[in-house]
């Protein structure tokens, strides 16, 4: 008999959650990172008092009462609202695209006012079919919305000119007719209080964990532990990259420590222009409301991925959608072992759809189990 019903590849919150609903079925669980921490990309990190989210901040926002009910039995969540500014040619703006915008960018009072010169622009500048990103753009938004927030960003993000990206990555650029800066259109938005660490102990709290423990390394011990394995690792380096590497864009951040208290006064500013090669700056307090003497800030720079960087946002042609669709059919032949999260699915998902996909995945090995018998 193995000692664990289940070894769990990756303590992010596809695996936490995973482990915690198998837990609470009274089946054994040990989950392994090969990071020194839990938590995968939410965890955070304190310092001076403060939370960092040391992979890139973190907003949760969800339109799904169950998944907000799901996390709400782990932590309290606080009412930030996340309302980034972009600095761009030297002013400051509201994003996403609202009245507020449009009013800094021409001085338009009313929404009347403000669509017809979006419609102008795209009438002067659109076209039928969209061979690029540039043209995809002009085609949704007109002009002066591409110049002033999308063409500098978008080219220092994918480290491409606008037009050699393809016209799908915008697929829809939506603008708001109210003024009205929450970014998000959801129904539950929030950090939840003293940082994404306390949802990870909660869903850990009773599982076996070990961080430190690359799954590659000893392999067949850790195999031999448990009777199934749920992998959210990179799916190509499980099957040793055998049909070929999938691409990735990677992100590097700069921390900075200020002796002030409020650096920027929002959580997040957008750089635009090119003379920043950074996109945004976080200023993490803010997300907590908080009050302590001094400020940490974060610089994020897009970068090329290579096999020693972090891997954060699958790249999506189809080169990488093909190699994918092999390994997937290779993993869906390996009966004991689960393949999820973002990784092993090389696929962005949002926090709320991770959490959807795995509690999912346990239904599906649930519904399976009692079919069975
Ligand atoms: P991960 O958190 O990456 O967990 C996988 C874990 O597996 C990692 O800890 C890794 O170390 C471990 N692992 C991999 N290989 C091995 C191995 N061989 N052995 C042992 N361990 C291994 N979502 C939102 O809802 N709101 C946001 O504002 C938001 N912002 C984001 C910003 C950025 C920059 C990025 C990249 C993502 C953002 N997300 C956001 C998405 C969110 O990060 C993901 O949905 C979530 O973290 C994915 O969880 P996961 O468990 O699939 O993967």
């Amino acid at each position: 008999v193995k000692e664990y019903d289940y070894l769990i590849v990756g303590a992010g919150l596809f695996g936490s959650v995973f482990a915690h609903e198998m837990t609470k079925l009274n089946k054994k669980c040990l989950v392994i990172d090969k990071r020194n921490h839990l938590g995968g990309n939410v965890y955070c990190e304190e310092k001076e008092g403060i939370n960092i989210h040391k992979y890139g901040a973190h907003i949760f926002h969800t339109n799904d009462q169950r998944i907000w009910d799901y996390v709400n039995q782990f932590a309290t969540f606080n009412n930030y609202i996340n309302s980034p500014m972009s600095l761009s040619k030297g002013k400051l703006y509201n994003l996403p695209f609202n009245m507020n915008t449009f009013y800094q960018l021409w001085g338009t009072r009313t929404p009347e006012e403000a669509k017809a010169v979006i419609d102008e622009q795209v009438a002067k500048y659109g076209t039928k079919s969209p061979q690029n990103l540039e043209e995809q753009a002009l085609s949704l938004v007109g002009k002066d919305i591409y110049e002033t927030f999308i063409k500098e960003y978008t080219e220092k993000q994918w480290g491409k000119k606008a037009t050699d990206l393809p016209a799908f990555i915008i697929k829809r650029l939506p603008v708001r007719y109210t003024f009205n800066n929450n970014y998000f259109n959801d129904r539950y938005q929030g950090i939840p209080i003293g940082g994404y660490n306390v949802i990870i102990n909660g869903l850990l709290d009773g599982v076996d964990t070990k961080t430190g423990v690359d799954f590659f390394e000893s392999r067949s011990e850790l195999e031999a532990l448990a009777n199934n394995v749920v992998y959210t690792g990179k799916i190509d380096e499980f099957f040793e990259y055998k049909y070929g590497k999938l691409e990735y864009r990677s992100l590097r951040f700069e921390n900075e420590l200020h002796e002030i208290e409020n650096y920027q006064g929002n959580a997040v500013v957008n750089y635009n222009d090119t003379e920043y090669p950074f996109t945004r700056i976080i200023e993490h307090k803010h997300f907590e409301f908080g009050k302590q003497s001094k400020t940490i800030i974060t610089k994020e720079y897009p970068e090329a991925w290579d096999q020693g960087k972090e891997a954060y946002y699958p790249i999506n042609n189809d080169r990488n959608q093909e190699i994918y669709k092999r390994y997937k059919e290779e993993s869906l032949k390996l009966n004991h072992i689960i393949f999820g999260g973002r990784l092993a699915e090389y696929r962005y998902y949002d926090m709320h759809q991770i959490i959807a996909s795995s509690l999912a995945q346990v239904k599906e090995i649930l519904g399976l189990s009692s079919n069975r018998g």
